[in-house]
């Protein structure tokens, strides 16, 4: 019998109580996604500490510019569907005015889950009042390429890559459907139906990247870039952001992800009504296999 109550799930085991780390150095706050092992999947834990380390550089004075970066070997594999710290049937204090999605029935349970820690916290870190640089190396996959993307600028390494592959779960793109504003169209279409990886130096051609550095210079150049633009006024800073982001809304950003939320999420209850499972029944693991299959890595 199908179960109407969220996802089945074994016992939450967390390998950390801190899966954000959170330092400043003169104007800047480097918030570090601290899940190596699990190349920082994102989690509830995760996404939480995330908003209240940003809550934290807003609140200071002191930090005029926030660095966005993940420790170990890659930027963020994505959200989680398969750590042992996974954590979907768990409730947060919630940061949205959404209600709770646990103990939800059906489509409610991951459409209100999904309403507050990726829609809503995307949008609402994308108009965090002070700029953002997303600090990018290996793998930025799916919801990793989400947090990229609310940053205002997205420095890389030269061995960072890009991708979204939940077209293979019969979903069009993660939840904060930005694909067609941070690609050309054709290119978002590709993006999409190839889920392939791209390259740092093919997402910089079409300006979805700001700048591609060594590895080694990768924190060095970045902490410059945010230092020179920590020298400018914060209200000129605050609202040079916010026209940027308006212009992007005049222009259908959020209205075009509104509306494609609501294909994800049917999307989502197709999956479920197919195979009881709303991600088509893949996790990281076979996620991650068809990836390496893809790129002749095996
Ligand atoms: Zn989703």
């Amino acid at each position: 019998m199908k179960d109407l109550v969220g996802p089945k799930q074994a016992e939450v085991t967390y390998e950390t109580d801190a899966p954000v780390r959170y330092a400043v150095e003169g104007a800047i706050a480097w918030v570090s996604m601290n899940r190596p092992r699990f190349g920082n999947a994102q989690n509830s834990q995760m996404t939480y500490a995330l908003d209240s380390a940003f809550r934290r550089a807003v609140d200071d004075d002191a930090v005029k510019v926030v660095v966005l970066k993940g420790e170990g070997k890659h930027f963020s594999a994505g959200h989680d569907i398969g750590t042992p710290g996974r954590d979907v049937n768990r409730s947060f204090e919630r940061r949205q005015l959404w209600y709770d999605h646990v103990n939800k029935p059906a489509a409610e349970f991951l459409y209100a889950r999904e309403q507050e820690v990726y829609l809503g916290m995307c949008r609402r870190w994308r108009e965090l009042p002070k700029p953002t640089i997303a600090m990018v190396h290996g793998a930025c996959i799916a919801g990793g390429v989400m947090l990229a993307w609310v940053c205002d600028l997205i420095v890389a390494a030269q061995d960072a890559y890009f991708q979204d592959p939940v077209v293979r779960m019969g979903i069009p793109g993660v939840e904060y459907f930005a694909h067609a504003f941070e690609l050309p169209p054709r290119i978002a279409k590709e993006f999409l139906f190839l889920g392939e990886r791209m390259t740092a130096e093919r997402a910089h051609q079409y300006g979805m990247v700001n700048r591609i550095v060594q590895r080694e210079v990768l924190e060095a150049e970045t902490g410059s870039i945010a230092n020179r633009i920590a020298e400018m006024p914060r209200l000129g800073l605050a609202l040079t952001k916010q026209a940027i982001n308006h212009v992007e809304d005049l222009r259908g950003k959020r209205t075009a992800m509104d509306a494609v939320f609501h294909m994800h999420h049917f999307a989502h209850a197709q999956n479920d009504l197919v195979s009881g499972n709303s991600l088509a029944g893949l996790d990281g693991k076979s996620m991650a296999r068809s990836n390496k299959d893809e790129a002749g890595e095996a």
